[in-house]
């Protein structure tokens, strides 16, 4: 309604200023397209000469038609011409009395409120700034300013209908929910026994895990009204609006307890304060600074829930997490095989599937992905289905849906040549064959020199067999040996190397800085952990906090890095030069077909080694195993 009604202000506004600007210039200059300007002594010679036909008066302008062969010769408009002149009226007798015809002009009929407005225009524009400027500097309590109205969609009659039924997988995280809902469908049991609900509750995990479906189902299951919003909606240009929102979207929730109150994407208002430029006062910290003062005054007795989720918890500000506001954290996870599974089956319930397709085997083939993922990759499938005019989706399908969403679409348009394509094959042959010969790496899944997403000309999807936590420091190697072994097998057949390892070069270099200064995995080093792990820098805080170590110790780590790199690069140069003849085989039908499938490579490989008794080779002997959480992903793009 508001909005209505700001909208038809808008339209007024402008209605208003195109018509006086029309008032403004059309007049003159659609007279002065049609005559030709004459001065006022030539128009009066040409009066006395008789030669002037018709005249019209215009208060000082006096556009007419004259018979003058000369003046209608100098006039681009023929006969008509237009002069200037004060008090014409004296000549109108004479020119009366010389037979010319004379009219005289109406005065002008201007629309009283037209003159009015245009008049008032300028005026009314500076006051209506001045109003707007003054409402939102005051903090926007004022009843005129609908800034202040938090964004907050309310859902009371439409309700989401998500229920736990819809969220596979993260049971833990449900279980700990239970006990939110329990108290919001009946907060006096808990009032009795003085038993104190926290307040908040924060959902952590990484994009697409399900934390935004996780409180919406909470909703559903408690059956309560839902608040919802995002935290950046209160972060807005104007100083003092997000407090104002924060404010009202409480007091607004305090009409319809019991409910809940979700804000997602809380790291866009609850950032550590004193981050970022601009000094310690700034709109978003105002806005923290009411939201912790809400969470503090709210009484957490009478029913009302708060819910956040972030993928952020690190650069949460720790008064956010204190005791009393969000106290209560749940973890929400990337979900394992079984997770998968059900989460497949979820997504799976409402479309067609040919009968030999498994959740099982699609959640075995999709290691490391969420739930947004598994959303994404079937609805993939389904549209790849309905193109191929199919009544069912099937394997195939699902197949690239898969590696859509692991490496883009293919794009077969774009045309390499062969020289280039041959390079590729090479590359992505080398990473093939290394990963199958060194112990312990996850199986090559496929080949394929079809260029897929933004740039990547070629890949190698290795897929691990189950979900992996622990890598050893042999496990590590390996996979840096694999990740360089694209740019080697360049390197030993064409004795040249191309940009596309680019892509393999940062994640081996990656792979080995984590070890060293994360894992503790160098000698020379040691068990310490260097540096400040967040690689995102955000402008204020971080720069200053990122390196933690002497320029000796850098300098150390930069010389265990490369170390690290060069024993893993010989070691992939030595198998695969002692493998030339296989190379080549397999690229060479890699080259015909394009894809060569994980089997397909076995066969070829198995044979290879039986023929030439190779034996697998040994890397390096394994150390105590030790945890890495970001484990980076498992494919060797041929970047452009
Ligand atoms: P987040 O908020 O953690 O980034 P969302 O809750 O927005 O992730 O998830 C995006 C979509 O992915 C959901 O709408 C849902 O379709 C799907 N999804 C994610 N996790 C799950 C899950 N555990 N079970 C079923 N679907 C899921
Ligand atoms: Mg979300
Ligand atoms: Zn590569």
């Amino acid at each position: 309604m508001g909005r209505v009604v700001k909208n038809l202000g808008l339209y007024l506004v402008l209605v208003l200023l195109v018509v006086s600007l029309v008032n403004m210039f059309l007049t003159p200059e659609e007279v002065q397209k049609q005559y030709d300007e004459i001065s006022y002594s030539r128009f009066l010679k040409e009066l006395d000469a008789g030669n002037i036909k018709i005249l019209q008066i215009r208060n000082n302008t006096v556009p007419g038609e004259s018979t003058s062969a000369t003046l209608q010769y100098e006039l681009q408009n023929g006969q008509r011409f237009l002069t200037y002149g004060l008090d014409i009226s004296k000549v109108i007798d004479k020119a009366t009395a010389m037979g010319v015809t004379v009219t005289v002009e109406a005065p002008q009929k201007n629309v009283w409120w037209v003159n009015l407005l245009t008049s008032l225009f300028p005026t009314l524009l500076l006051v209506g700034a001045w109003f707007y400027f003054m409402n939102n500097m005051q903090g926007g309590g004022g009843r005129l300013n609908a800034f202040g109205r938090s964004k907050a969609k309310l859902f009371l009659d439409n309700r989401p209908k998500v229920t736990f039924k819809d969220v596979a997988g993260c049971d833990e995280a449900k279980e700990e929910l239970q006990e939110v809902i329990m108290f919001l469908k009946s907060p006096e049991k808990f009032k009795k026994l003085g038993a104190r609900v926290p307040k908040g509750i924060l959902m952590l995990g990484s994009p697409g895990t399900g934390k935004t479906l996780l409180a919406r189902a909470v909703a559903g299951e408690a059956d309560v009204p839902f608040f919802s919003v995002s935290g950046s909606d209160f972060v807005e240009m104007l100083v003092g609006v997000g407090a104002a929102r924060v404010r009202d979207l409480f007091a607004q929730s305090k009409k319809f307890q019991p409910c809940i109150i979700f804000i997602d994407e809380i790291d866009a208002v609850g950032r550590h304060r004193g981050a970022g430029l601009g000094g310690g006062h700034d709109e978003r910290e105002q806005t923290l600074n009411q939201l912790l003062v809400e969470l503090d005054g709210f009484d957490d007795t009478n029913g009302t829930i708060l819910i956040a989720a972030t993928n952020r918890p690190d650069i949460l500000d720790p008064a956010l997490l204190r005791p009393g506001r969000f106290d209560r954290h749940i973890t929400v996870d990337r979900p394992d095989l079984k997770g998968r599974e059900e989460i497949f089956k979820v997504h799976m319930r409402e479309k067609k599937f040919a009968p030999d397709v498994e959740a099982g085997i699609l959640a075995r083939r999709t290691p490391g992905l969420v739930g947004a993922d598994i959303e994404n990759l079937i609805n993939e499938a389904a549209l790849l289905a309905a193109r191929h005019d199919k009544d069912k989706i099937g394997m195939d399908e699902l197949e690239e849906g898969i590696e859509r969403v692991l490496a883009g679409p293919e794009r077969k348009s774009r045309l390499i040549n062969d020289r280039e394509k041959k390079i590729i094959a090479y590359h992505e042959t080398g990473h093939a064959v290394v990963a199958k010969v060194l112990p312990g790496s996850d199986p090559v899944h496929k080949i394929s020199i079809i260029p897929r997403g933004h740039g990547a000309l070629g890949y190698t999807l290795q897929v691990p067999e189950e979900d992996r936590f622990l890598m050893s420091r042999s496990e590590l190697l390996n996979r840096i040996s694999i990740l360089l072994s694209g740019r080697v097998a360049e390197e030993i057949i064409f004795d040249d190397i191309t940009s596309g390892a680019a892509n393999d070069l940062e994640r081996a270099t990656q792979i080995a800085r984590q070890m060293v200064t994360q894992l503790g995995m160098s000698e020379k080093i040691g068990l310490v952990k260097l540096g400040n792990k967040r690689e995102e820098i955000f402008l204020g805080r971080d720069i200053s906090e990122d390196r933690n170590y002497s320029e000796e110790i850098a300098f150390a780590i930069d010389q265990e890095i490369k170390a690290i790199i060069n024993s893993c690069y010989e070691k992939a140069k030595e198998i695969l030069n002692s493998r030339r003849d296989l190379m080549d085989s397999i690229t060479k039908i890699l080259l015909e077909r394009e894809i060569i499938s994980g089997e397909e490579l076995d066969e070829i490989i198995n044979k290879y080694d039986a023929e030439k008794n190779k034996k697998t080779v040994e890397l390096n002997k394994d150390l105590p195993d030790i945890r890495i959480d970001n484990l980076p992903n498992n494919n060797h793009e041929f970047l452009a």
